[in-house]
């Protein structure tokens, strides 16, 4: 699922916005992305860090994810895949659906659409959740 990437030429600032996404695999919100900007970086501002995001997202290096009911999620993969949220804690995890062509393709069909993508999300309760509601 790792894609191999040349890295680009970045302003310190975008740069180091970009290593915060690279090094984690839990999709950040902004301000996670913020917090941990700014231990590279200290001056770094929060308009900064929400620009540059807005930069590597429109440069094709991140992903950002929204749900349309919380804040947007960065991610560092940026290849087709899927995605598990959990509806308790947010906890967004990545899988890949092995059969996503032709699930696309059924869609297709039934929706009369030309399909160009599909993306997958499963809304749930994580394996910690789960394990809480059952000790609590
Ligand atoms: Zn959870
Ligand atoms: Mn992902």
């Amino acid at each position: 699922m790792k894609s191999v990437k040349e890295k680009p030429k970045l302003t310190p600032q975008r740069d180091a916005v970009f290593q915060v996404i690279l090094e984690r695999d839990d999709h950040p919100t902004a301000s996670d992305i913020f917090e941990a900007a700014r231990r590279r970086l200290p001056s770094i501002s929060y308009a900064t860090v929400y620009n540059s995001l807005r930069y590597l997202k429109e440069a094709g290096l991140v992903h950002e994810i929204n749900f349309g009911d919380s804040a947007s999620r960065y991610d560092r993969e940026t290849d087709r895949h899927d995605h598990a949220i959990c509806n308790d804690c947010g906890k967004l995890v990545d899988f890949d659906l092995p059969d996503a062509a032709k699930l696309m393709q059924a869609a297709a069909r039934k929706s009369h659409f030309q399909p160009q993508s599909v993306h997958l999300t499963l809304r749930g309760r994580c394996p910690d959740c789960c394990a809480n509601k059952i000790s609590g």
